[in-house]
């Protein structure tokens, strides 16, 4: 072993398991209003962002989650026109969302604007869309932002957040996803992280689809998708839609997007719907 590499370290005490990136040094550090906000020179995967100590980001492997948040979201609503992104401050899911050109407007709603101000500083690339003029800023909290919208004004609403811990805590809930239902248009889509198959389809995707239907929402889906630097590797999003008993891809419309991605593409979203048989039977489908 070479002593001299330095490394930082998440673990995960509850699944004894831990996550290593090796670094070059600490570039950064605050502590905002809401969190300790830390920025990593790594060795291989670039810059990494950390908050209270867990992973966010890094350069390398981004594109893997925020493509898959927004792309099958935006491919499954039939004209998405009005989309907001509740927390996301590091602008990666604004950026793609600003891809579609039918998207007339996109608000990007985050508690913390420190996370977004060190974003543009040390991930521009996940900040080249801010400047669209289709973009909007609000810096607060998602939840009260969402309960105030005017009713049927949003066509899709991306929960882009921390874990369901602090601030993020409220966003995992029947009375959230009640203010979403009633703040989406008719055929409106609510996506939401919602961590790792592995770890969490008992303790947390189970109960994101009950709360999504004691909400209102008539269908709801989780596509699991690789996710390197986070716990296990496999992450998830949990796609829910307003006043339909299906939720539909536009197969033929992601066949030819028309824009670039990295990871997402029509095979990769239809690859993505497929269910584990584990998750199956956890989630009681047939
Ligand atoms: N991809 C990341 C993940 O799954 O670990 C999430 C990235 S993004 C940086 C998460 C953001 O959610 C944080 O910047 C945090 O400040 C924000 N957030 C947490 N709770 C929020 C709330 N109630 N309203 C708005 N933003 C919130």
């Amino acid at each position: 072993m070479d002593n001299k590499k330095s490394w930082f370290t998440e673990e995960f005490q509850d699944e004894g398991t831990a996550f290593s990136l090796e670094v070059t040094g600490k570039i950064h550090e605050e502590q905002s209003e809401f969190q300790k906000i830390e920025i990593y020179e790594t060795t291989r995967f670039g810059r990494l962002m950390v908050l209270d100590g867990c992973v966010m980001l890094t350069d390398r492997d981004n594109f893997l989650y925020h493509e898959m948040m927004i792309h099958p979201a935006l491919f499954t609503h039939s004209d998405p026109k009005k989309v907001v992104v509740v927390g996301g401050g590091d602008c990666g899911a604004l950026k793609e969302v600003l891809k579609h050109p039918g998207v007339e407007s996109a608000w990007q709603v985050e508690i913390d604007e420190r996370v977004t101000r060190v974003s543009e500083k040390y991930f521009p690339d996940l900040c080249t869309a801010n400047n669209d003029p289709r973009a909007n800023f609000f810096f607060g909290d998602g939840i009260r932002w969402i309960q105030d919208a005017d009713p049927g004004s949003i066509d899709v609403i991306i929960v882009d957040s921390t874990d369901p811990v602090g601030p993020a805590e409220g966003l995992f809930a029947v009375d959230f996803y009640r203010n979403c239902l009633l703040a989406l248009a008719d055929g409106g889509i609510l996506v939401q992280q919602t961590e790792s198959p592995l770890l969490h389809t008992e303790s947390i995707i189970k109960g994101v689809h009950d709360d999504m239907k004691s909400a209102g929402f008539q269908a709801v889906h989780t596509l699991p998708f690789p996710q390197p630097v986070y716990p296990t590797g496999w992450w998830s999003c949990t796609m829910a839609g307003k006043g339909r008993g299906v939720l539909n891809f536009r197969e033929d419309d992601a066949a030819q997007k028309g824009f670039p991605t990295h990871y997402y593409n029509d095979q990769v979203h239809r690859g993505a719907l497929a269910v584990p048989e584990f998750m199956k039977t956890v989630l009681g489908l047939e």
